[in-house]
Formats: C-alpha cells, sequence, structure tokens
C-alpha cells in the first residue's frame, strides 16, 4: 500500500505566517482601503485569496496614495519606504525580520568599508532591496548568484558577502570559494534563513527513499524552486506544483512512498488539500510526517 509522508519541515515559516496575520489584521480593521507592494508573498493562490478579502496588490506606493499600504515579507528599498510613508495614510510593515537583518548586514558592511556582494539571484525582490541598503549606506554593491560570476567580478581588497535568505548553503560555500583566494580580507555574513535550510535538509533526507517527490509552492517562488532542484537531484520521479489539481495520476503508478514537501510561501491548508487528492489518487490510507512512519496515525502537515 503507498504511503504519503511529508518532510519534517515543509510549508509556510515563521515570516510568511506572520505577514499573512498582518494582512489579514490589517484588512479586517483599515478603514481606508488596504494594498500590498506586490504580491505579499509568492504564492498566486494565497495572493487571490487576499484578493477576496479586499486587498488589492500595486506596484508602486504612488498608485496606494492615500490607502493602507503593507509591506511584503522580501522587503524593500529605502527610497520606496520613503516615498510610502510621504504617500500613504499608514504603512504597515510586513517584511521578515530575518531579511530586515541581512538589509542592516550590508548596511553595516558598507559603513565598514567593504565592497558588498550579495549573494543571489539578480532581480529577486529581496536581492534588490539588501543591494539598494548597501549601496544608501555607501558601499560599491553587486548580485552574483554562482562560482563562476565571483571569479569574473572585479573585487577590491576588502569584501564582505550577504546571502539571499531562500539560498542554499552549497551555492555560498562555492561563491566563497571562488572569492576567498582573489580578496585579502573576506567578511562572510551568513544570512540564509535557518527556515530555508531546514526545508532543505528535510526535502533532501525524504526524496533520498522516496520514489515520488511532490513540492508545493508558487512557480515564482525562487525558495520552492530551489527545493524542487535538490529534490531532483535525489528523486527523478520530482513534480513541482502550485495545488492539487495540477496532480497526475500516472505520477503515482507503481509508487510505494509518495514525499510531499512544500516551500516557505504555501500554507499549511495547501499541504493538506495537495496531500488528500495524491491519497485519493495512489490509494494511499496514511499521510504520514516524515519520522514519524510506523505509527500508522495521520499526522496533520
Ligand atoms: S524563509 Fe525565512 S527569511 Fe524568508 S520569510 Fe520565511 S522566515 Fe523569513
Amino acid at each position: 500500500m503507498p504511503r504519503v509522508t511529508v518532510a519534517r519541515e515543509a510549508g509556510a515559516c515563521y515570516g510568511v505566517e506572520r505577514a499573512l496575520r498582518l494582512v489579514r489584521e490589517t484588512a479586517a480593521r483599515s478603514e481606508a482601503p488596504v494594498c500590498t507592494l506586490g504580491p505579499l508573498i509568492h504564492n498566486p493562490r494565497v495572493v487571490a485569496e487576499l484578493e477576496g478579502r479586499g486587498v488589492r496588490v500595486v506596484e508602486t506606493p504612488a498608485e496606494a496614495a492615500g490607502c493602507t499600504l503593507v509591506l511584503r515579507t522580501h522587503g524593500v528599498t529605502p527610497a520606496v519606504e520613503a516615498q510610502a510613508r510621504e504617500s500613504c495614510a499608514e504603512v504597515v510593515d510586513a517584511a521578515c525580520p530575518f531579511v530586515k537583518k541581512a538589509h542592516l548586514a550590508a548596511e553595516r558592511l558598507a559603513r565598514d568599508g567593504y565592497q558588498v556582494v550579495v549573494v543571489g539571484e539578480a532581480g529577486h525582490p529581496e536581492v534588490e532591496a539588501t543591494l539598494a541598503h548597501a549601496v544608501a549606506a555607501g558601499a560599491e554593491a553587486c548580485v552574483v548568484n554562482s562560482a563562476t560570476e565571483a571569479e569574473a567580478l572585479p573585487v577590491a581588497k576588502r569584501v564582505g558577502v550577504v546571502v539571499q535568505t531562500t539560498l542554499s548553503r552549497a551555492r555560498l560555500s562555492e561563491v566563497v570559494g571562488a572569492l576567498a583566494p582573489r580578496v585579502e580580507d573576506l567578511r562572510v555574513t551568513n544570512t540564509i534563513c535557518e527556515a530555508t535550510s531546514g526545508h532543505q535538509h528535510s526535502c533532501e533526507e525524504l526524496a533520498r527513499k522516496a520514489d515520488v517527490m511532490v513540492v508545493i509552492g508558487g512557480r515564482n517562488s525562487a525558495n520552492t524552486r530551489h527545493l524542487a532542484e535538490i529534490s531532483a537531484e535525489h528523486c527523478p520521479g520530482t513534480h513541482h506544483v502550485e495545488g492539487e489539481d495540477e496532480l497526475l495520476p500516472v505520477w503515482f503508478e507503481g509508487a510505494d512512498l509518495i514525499g510531499v514537501t512544500a516551500g516557505a510561501s504555501t500554507p499549511a491548508e495547501h499541504i493538506r488539500a495537495v496531500c488528500a487528492r495524491i491519497a485519493e489518487l495512489s490509494g494511499a490510507t496514511a499521510i504520514e510526517r516524515d519520522g514519524d512512519s510506523g505509527t500508522g496515525q495521520e499526522s496533520r502537515p
């Protein structure tokens, strides 16, 4: 009989839970219309749910003039925050405290005279915000995302590294390994969030033994895509879905252990819905948390 096993650490992290709570509370109490600056998190289904509560997504603070504006988990540049405080009736800062830690680390490195290298995906809102905080604090700053990019980078004598919170430890090690021989004074502030590494480690642990892996989360979510990459390295039958309606019965044919994991922007109810549908499609009778196997008990992810 197939088993559905959910990774030990999977789904919405502290920062996402906090942001969702803040925006729902704000929507319930605010007299002014409520907007988020960009989608609150990288999860189209959650964004649709918030729209149902009257929360509108805007692209610039100017579009939210006179409204209550919620700043999202990825944080914003200092210039954008200043514009928001000037034009909006109220600003609610839902940036994750761990992202703020990366911004502060970048500012500190800048003030201490380091060239700041942000390791992560160029163009990602969190990375762009971290970069802008370094520049605003006076640093020469840039983004690299691989050892090859780091090797090609013109470097100063003193280089300070900060990291996109959702990056893998392996990628950080690669980049630091490429910079270290070329720099006199290299200061690395590891701003990878523990939720991310916990999700990644649990994903790998499960993918090594699973016949099929289902990774749940927005396709626009960097951390979910990283989980899908890690999973695929260890389990070729890995599928990235945003919801239960994308599951195909053929994926589960002949599978004994069906692993499930989810990105940090995936709420628990989405994981439950996907697990229930997998059980229907595969004939599995138990949904367990990894490490709890053998109890035969259904556990709630
Ligand atoms: S993954 Fe970590 S840094 Fe990102 S929102 Fe969640 S808790 Fe914050």
